[in-house]
């Protein structure tokens, strides 16, 4: 753990001195400039800094962003997150140009786990239905029954027959969660982590919700105090709830409290605080990802003029990874 925290602790510092700080105005009003020229879609993900999140035409979780990205008549779409989530909009509308400005943004979690450990894990459990996170690359996607999000995780896994196994990836707290509350015994679930997550450990989410009677706490279910969040006992138990980004934004337009914690990434504040008269604030100010927040202006200027960090995925893995995503969408279309 003091290894997370010496982590999270460079990459708030790290954050700091960099693109976290918005640009000066002339610069917003050129991309504004460049974006409207460009005739592109920018959608951005909750994660990203404000700056970025003002200046897309949409702000979202990883799937809507895809759906997004599928249906809008643009035939451009510049996707301001991180590589799986570029991916997962590239699969979903091949015929149009996904650009991911920041080349070299990945995902801590997705990296947990190649597609030859999930073929290796696949072969050991024979009959077993492979549920596999967004964050995830193309290539583990495709070897995947179906994909989840934070949103739907619960309930497709809760429609798969209790006499089939699940081999739950890659996602240690998000799994853990899902077995407990579904009391699933043949679940096993792939031990990888987000570090930004893993790093909101169970004593800050106690220390808050002893030290703050007032206060409510929103709890992404990939962090690392979820498994505490779950088991807190009343009256702690009626203040936690256990929300993806999107049920955040949802929850806080009708949220009683005035004062909300917010445990998951530091970038879904930017909309929280949209809401007036309630105060949002992170579980940590260091829950910050540094793959979310490569995106500079000039990389930004660059995909919208001259269509810099197209996204490519090969046809027989963009095919396959296609299957599981319709799985998640569509339940006729799911192998049991
Ligand atoms: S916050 Fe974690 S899960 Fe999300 S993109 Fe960053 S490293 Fe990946």
């Amino acid at each position: 753990m003091a290894q997370w925290r010496a982590r999270a602790r460079q990459t708030y510092i790290y954050l700091m001195l960099s693109q976290t700080i918005a640009p000066a105005p002339e610069v917003i009003e050129e991309l504004r400039d460049a974006h409207r020229r460009s005739g592109a879609l920018i959608v951005a993900h909750n994660y990203q800094p404000g700056w970025i999140q003002d200046l897309a035409d949409v702000t979202g979780d990883s799937l809507q962003l895809a759906r997004i990205a599928q249906s809008h008549p643009a035939t451009r779409i510049v996707f301001c997150g991180v590589r799986f989530m570029a991916e997962t909009a590239k699969i979903l509308a091949p015929e149009k140009t996904v650009l991911l400005p920041a080349r070299d943004a990945g995902c801590s979690l997705a990296d947990t786990i190649t597609a030859e450990q999930l073929a290796a894990w696949r072969d050991e459990h024979p009959g077993a239905i492979v549920v596999a996170y967004v964050n995830t690359s193309a290539a583990v996607k495709a070897l995947a029954d179906v994909c989840v999000t934070s949103a739907n995780a619960l309930e497709i896994v809760g429609s798969i027959p209790t006499d089939r196994t699940v081999l739950f990836l890659p996602d240690v707290f998000l799994g853990t969660w899902i077995k407990r509350t579904l009391r699933r015994a043949q679940m096993l679930v792939w031990h990888g982590e987000c570090h930004v997550h893993a790093a909101l450990e169970p004593a800050l989410l106690e220390r808050v919700l002893h030290d703050d009677p007032d206060a409510v706490v929103y709890v992404h279910p990939e962090c690392g105090c979820t498994t505490s969040a779950l088991l807190v006992d009343e009256p702690w138990s009626r203040r936690v709830r256990l929300l993806s980004t999107t049920q955040m934004v949802q929850a806080a337009s009708t949220e009683t409290h005035s004062r909300v914690i917010v445990a998951t990434e530091t970038g879904v504040l930017h909309q929280l605080r949209r809401h007036q008269g309630r105060r949002f604030e992170p579980l940590a100010r260091s829950a910050v990802c540094t793959y979310m927040h490569r995106v500079t202006p000039t990389l930004l200027r660059a995909a919208l003029e001259d269509g810099w960090g197209a996204v490519d995925v090969d046809p027989t893995t963009s095919a396959a990874a296609r299957k599981s995503l319709l799985a998640m969408l569509d339940p006729a279309r799911r192998p049991w």
